[in-house]
């Protein structure tokens, strides 16, 4: 990548101007590994591309998912363990969401089982301070250092929420348990969007616990190196192989699973309401066919259109826009094991089950499910304060 002059170095990346380009930097992840604040250090050749591996595939799902990243392109296989970002004035904050009680978090509460579920997921602010072993820092004492505003924190809570919902969805998917997970955010530093708060710095095989099959003793995550009794050769070449291992699983966490599907109409009459579904699907990524055919007038057409789709698509749901009667929907869902829905109502709601359905076997959907739920009570929220911040109109006309 083409790297202008080295600004920063830490315990496991260095970052680099990227040259003609002052709103951006590349981020080089290294060898080496660390436990314990630094006291023990090793290196493992290769890890640096894994972990530029894994970190570029998971914010790549986030991209694809619609969350704010710093992540641009690069870390994958050609490209010197480098990545093109964003530049970012970065918040010196961890934010830890946990799923199952681990780690740090039974140490501090002995009372609470270790490998217990976190229901709701419980998320931590610990202050980026080596000398002071990273402490975890409460909400108003980040808004008391002016290390944040509180609708920083909301923001953060509710993204690093999001993250750790969509990378849970991934690694179930591959019957692996996500445990917890570390991110930190930015602040932009330049761009139309500067000042945004994005996630930024890296996510790979070190920010999080991953249990294969829900079971500690198969971890596949840092905590093995952190729990070593000997560091030898044989023991970082185990590390290794699981961090081998990770970042090929993340290979494909941001693919979408091609998916269609396809809305039918009774008449012309539904054609609006069939394109505004069709429409609210485009925007969630969705692609559509198309089709007018009546269950009265022509059912042969109907029956032969069904059997075309379900030969044609793997992974296939039908939206029926039938009228009154319902004989359209009556007589596409009797024909196909795939799933059917009535079309009718408001198209971003018909668009948004679609998604869920397919969401199910794709992490892509899934995020995107999640942050069209949470872009929407947002609004709702956002309408409430407008609502409440102005004075109640005054009536016109007189009581008799
Ligand atoms: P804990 O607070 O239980 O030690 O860690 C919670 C989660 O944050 C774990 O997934 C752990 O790997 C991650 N984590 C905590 N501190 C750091 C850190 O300094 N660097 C990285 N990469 N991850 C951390």
């Amino acid at each position: 990548m083409n790297k202008g002059i080295e600004i920063a170095k830490g315990k496991t990346k260095v970052l680099f101007e990227a040259s003609g380009q002052p709103d951006m930097l590349v981020v080089k992840q290294t060898d080496s590994i660390s436990a314990g604040d630094g006291a023990r250090r090793n290196e493992i050749g290769g890890k640096g591309r894994l972990a530029a591996q894994t970190t570029a595939r998971v914010f790549r799902l986030l991209n694809l998912c619609g969350l704010p990243t710093h992540y641009l392109n690069g870390g994958e296989d050609d490209d010197d363990n480098e990545m093109l970002v964003r530049r970012c004035n970065m918040i010196p904050l961890e934010v830890v969401v946990r799923g199952v009680a681990a780690g740090s978090l039974v140490k501090r509460n002995p009372g609470l089982q270790r490998g217990s579920l976190l229901v709701p997921r419980m998320v931590e602010f610990f202050l980026k301070d080596d000398a002071r072993h990273d402490p975890l820092i409460t909400p108003d004492a980040i808004i008391g250092e002016n290390i944040a505003n509180a609708a920083e924190i909301s923001a953060m809570t509710e993204i690093a929420r999001l993250t750790f919902e969509i990378l849970a969805h991934a690694w179930r998917k591959r019957d692996v348990l996500l445990v917890d997970l570390k991110i930190e955010f930015g602040r932009l530093a330049g761009g139309e969007n500067k000042g945004q708060l994005v996630i930024a710095d890296v996510i790979d095989n070190d920010s999080w616990r991953i249990w294969p099959q829900g079971r500690e003793d198969r971890m596949l995550d840092k905590q093995i190196y952190r729990n070593l009794e000997t560091v030898d050769d044989a023991a970082l070449a185990r590390v290794k192989k699981a961090y081998e291992d990770v970042a090929d699983m993340v290979g494909s966490f941001p693919v979408m699973r091609p998916g269609m599907i396809a809305l039918f109409a009774e008449s012309t009459d539904f054609v609006p309401q069939l394109n505004g579904v069709a429409q609210a699907l485009g925007q969630l990524g969705l692609p559509v066919v198309r089709h007018i055919a009546s269950a009265s007038k022509t059912p042969g057409f109907v029956l032969q259109l069904v059997q075309q789709h379900d030969a044609t698509f793997a992974r296939l749901m039908y939206v029926t826009f039938s009228g009154l009667d319902g004989s359209l929907h009556a007589v596409i869902d009797n024909a196909t094991s795939n799933p059917a829905v009535e079309g009718g109502g408001d198209p971003n709601a018909v668009a948004l089950h679609c998604a869920k359905v397919l969401a199910l076997e794709d992490t892509v959907l899934f995020g995107r499910t999640l942050l069209v739920q949470t872009n929407a009570r947002s609004a709702v929220l956002q309408s409430d304060a407008q609502l409440n911040a102005q004075q109640i109109p005054a009536a016109s006309g007189t009581l008799a």
